[in-house]
């Protein structure tokens, strides 16, 4: 279990004051100015060290991709984006730090930007967390009148200016491609890969995109030094993690622990276990909707991390721990997961476009049980000609819950099939 010396985030509640000053007190800006006399080499050799991965779902290296950034600068400025469109669902980690810790961000951002030579940071914010943005604008506007970022940050001489943008709450938006788009004032709508942003990114110039968790916990790498992060967690999965934990629990939650703890422990002893005790526990999606769920025999001793959810098929995603006990209809459930994809597509690709129409219908039919044994086949292949076959991974997202549900409950949608066919035989 984490212990509170090593937490990062420790007013994640915003029991404490969230102003500059109660920011200040906690360690955020401290000795920011000798963290960036380090050189944009050193802070991203660092955070390589350190192996952190993104935290918005991809789990990238985050040292790696602000590698990929241009090391001269041209006449092209660099960009950082940061990706606080938070809309998978069950996910809401974000949102507390820009709440409850936006100095965290803030002070990250400017960390990020110089070793990337951007002297532009934006925010795109989920359009629907109004206070949120109040939150972080109230905490932008601080560090403007304290000097900590603007002309000469910090007191570093570099000028570093951080916007905030309003998304209008697509959940494509949070593709960072898509992102971009609607940064630029058109349509939120990924773009075909290559080019990359690193080369071709915001108006055309290098950019990286981080979720806001990654870049809040970049400052307190810096000062307490890549090894204290690696030696948290597991190899290759290294530092703390901020889990949300929702569903059939006693007490849903926000939390931050170790990467790799095991996903019992992280209920039990934060949530307070599942409603009616381990043994009702049904199954769990791990890291947001769009990675697939796990039965309980899987839940038993998985542990919470990139590598240890992709061993078993799943993945760690956002992090948002969404669990299901006994009394839930997995079939209902993750039919809600495929109309909710079905309408967040952007309708650029066909797989997907009619794909997850294709798969929401299929899945109301086994949903009622109107469906034949036959047509479990038939999704689990429409399922896969979408995966892969798109231009973002929404794809993805729409079908690996469908694949879940097949791959450990097939006996649940067979039996409801089964059950009605029973019922039509009787009254026929
Ligand atoms: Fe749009 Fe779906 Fe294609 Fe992504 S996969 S670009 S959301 S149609």
């Amino acid at each position: 279990m984490l212990k509170d010396q090593d937490r990062i985030f420790n007013n994640i509640y915003g029991l404490e004051d969230t102003s500059l000053n109660g920011c200040k007190k906690r360690g955020d800006w401290n000795k920011t100015k000798s963290i960036l006399a380090k050189g944009r080499e050193k802070i991203i050799g660092e955070i390589k060290a350190s192996g952190l991965r993104g935290r918005g779902g991809a789990g990238f290296s985050t040292g790696m991709k602000w590698s990929f950034m241009p090391k001269e600068a041209s006449e092209r400025p660099h960009y950082l984006v940061i990706n606080a469109d938070e809309g998978e669902p069950g996910t809401c980690k974000d949102r507390e730090i820009l709440r409850n810790e936006p100095h965290k961000l803030i002070e990250g951002a400017l960390v990020a930007a110089f070793a990337m030579g951007a002297n532009t940071a934006y925010c795109y914010v989920r359009g629907e967390f109004y206070r949120e943005t109040e939150a972080l604008q109230r905490a932008v506007d601080e560090a403007y009148a304290a000097g900590l970022i603007g002309p000469d940050a910090c007191g570093s001489g570099y000028a570093f200016d951080f916007y905030i943008h309003r998304g209008m709450g697509a959940y494509i938006c949070g593709e960072e491609s898509a992102l971009i788009e609607s940064l630029e004032g058109k349509k939120g709508q990924p773009r075909l890969k290559p080019p990359f942003p690193a080369n071709v990114g915001l108006y055309g110039c290098p950019t990286t995109v981080n979720n806001v968790e990654t870049i809040a916990v970049t400052p307190a790498i810096m000062r307490r030094g890549a090894n204290w992060f690696a030696d948290l967690g597991k190899p290759n999965n290294t530092g703390t993690k901020l889990f949300n934990i929702s569903g059939h629990v006693n007490n849903p939650c926000t939390v931050e622990e170790e990467m790799g703890i095991p996903l019992k422990e992280l209920i039990e002893k934060h949530a307070g276990g599942v409603r009616g005790g381990w043994e009702n526990l049904k199954a769990i999606i791990p890291g947001g909707a769009s990675v697939p769920m796990l039965p309980k025999s899987i839940c038993d001793t998985v542990h919470m991390d990139f590598d240890s959810l992709g061993e078993v098929k799943s993945g760690l995603g956002t992090a948002a721990v969404m669990v299901m006990d006994q009394s839930t209809d997995l079939v209902r459930a993750i039919c809600r997961l495929s109309r909710f994809y079905k309408h967040e597509s952007c309708g650029q690709c066909t797989p997907c476009r009619e794909g997850t129409g294709w798969m929401w219908r299929m899945m109301e039919r086994l949903s009622d049980g109107s469906a034949e044994l036959e047509e479990i086949d038939l999704l689990e292949e429409v399922t896969r000609q979408i995966e892969g076959h798109t231009i973002c991974a929404l794809g993805d997202a729409a079908a690996w819950p469908v694949q879940g549900l097949i791959r450990h409950f097939r006996d649940d949608i067979e039996q409801r099939i089964i059950e009605r066919i029973a019922r039509d035989a009787e009254a026929a």
